[in-house]
């Protein structure tokens, strides 16, 4: 099992570590992640950052596809542990917030929300029955890009058109200046555009790496094709940043091909006791009807032995999955019961989730897959 390194080593440090690199200190030595177990991490003075965020690029894929990639396979760098689970809205938010998800909130794809019965997806930021979530009540903690600002810096996203506004943008993003580009050509030039005319944190997005490793799997022929865009974005974001800049690569996540897949919603042993099945394929919490806890985890445990993860919310908690802490007023948004596949097996809910149980590959879980990252740098 692969805790995420925590205060030194995962995503959730590399937010300070860029403000660090740009001259801007970190704030409340309370929040600080660097108080965690491991060395911090220190990135070299620039007097510019760009960060590509790469959505999906596991280090592990990029190493068994350098040939692809051999733009990115010569720069310089490390990797990083995406933080549990290892998905996006999760990996977003310590991105844009500095904290561990214990610290954040954003535990998960579909998470309960305490007290109200219904399962909140926190991507698509949806509640049943037209209900809505306020972006600065579920994710209160201010951003980096609030910070930024703050400390006088110009901070700004380059993403897609349909993500401008959103629930999650406004829950991870606060802050930032956000400039919709939706081709590959038009990112790049709004990167080089705006540091050109002076802002120093830049973030570009790029997510159909992610959606090919969904659908026809890590390493596929539509896979390798959108590697090998991602790679020469990488090169033509190096080679139009101003003197003195320096580029980051990373990603949210990695990725694993399922080869085996269990129905939650129809295996009898997996639906007893439970009241919602929230997270993802890989990374599920489990909320069981009052009082069913303990049969929903041994249930769990016994029809899951020798595939997955499966343990109480207070052990994974303990275990420092979500982090060193959990803010008391998230942990009902945990799961009773939270199980996370270690073979390459997805717990799938079709119902409800028709497309993903469809799914290829997958992501979630605390495998060396999903959660080594990149973070590679190059220099101008
Ligand atoms: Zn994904």
């Amino acid at each position: 099992m692969l805790v995420p390194g925590y205060g030194g080593g995962s995503l959730a440090d590399l937010p300070d570590a860029l403000l660090a690199a740009l001259g801007v200190r970190a704030p409340d030595p309370d929040t600080a992640t660097s108080s965690g177990a491991g060395p911090p991490l220190v990135l070299e003075p620039a007097d510019r950052v760009c960060l590509f965020l790469v959505d999906g690029l596991g280090a592990e894929s990029l190493k068994a596809h350098a040939e692809t990639a051999p733009f990115l396979s010569g720069l310089a760098g490390r990797t990083l542990t995406a933080g549990f689970p290892a998905t996006t809205v999760t990996s977003l938010c310590s991105l844009g917030t500095g904290l561990t998800p214990g610290e954040h909130g954003m535990l998960g794809l579909t998470l309960a929300v305490p007290g109200t019965g219904h399962l909140f997806n926190c991507l698509r930021w949806t509640l049943p029955d037209g209900l809505t979530m306020d972006p600065e009540l579920w994710q209160p903690a201010p951003t980096v890009y609030q910070r930024a600002t703050r400390a006088g810096l110009d901070a700004v996203y380059v993403g897609p058109a349909e993500f401008e506004g959103t629930g999650l943008t406004k829950a991870v993003y606060r802050g930032v200046r956000y400039v919709a580009a939706d081709t590959v050509d038009d990112r790049v030039a709004r990167v080089h555009e705006s540091m050109r005319q002076g802002a120093a944190h830049v973030t570009v997005y790029y997510g159909d790496l992610d959606a090919a490793g969904h659908m026809t799997g890590w390493g596929s022929q539509e896979w390798l094709r959108q590697l090998a865009i991602v790679d020469d974005m990488a090169q033509r974001l190096v080679a139009g940043l101003p003197p003195g800049s320096a580029l980051y690569v990373t990603a949210d996540h990695g990725m694993v091909n399922a080869t085996e897949k269990i129905d939650a919603e129809s295996v009898p042993e997996l639906t007893q006791g439970v009241a919602l099945l929230g997270g993802e394929a890989r990374a599920r919490h489990v909320y069981a009807e009052p009082g069913a806890g303990q049969d929903v985890l041994e249930a769990w445990r016994e029809t899951l032995r020798g595939k997955a993860w499966v343990v109480s919310r207070r052990e994974a908690v303990e275990s420092g999955w979500f982090g060193p802490r959990v803010r008391e007023a998230w942990l009902g948004r945990i799961g009773d019961v939270v199980a996370v596949p270690y073979t390459d097996l997805a717990i799938i809910a079709p119902s409800r989730h028709r497309v993903e149980a469809m799914f290829t590959g997958y992501h979630g879980s605390m495998t060396a897959a999903e959660q080594h990252v990149p973070l590679l740098q190059a220099r101008t």
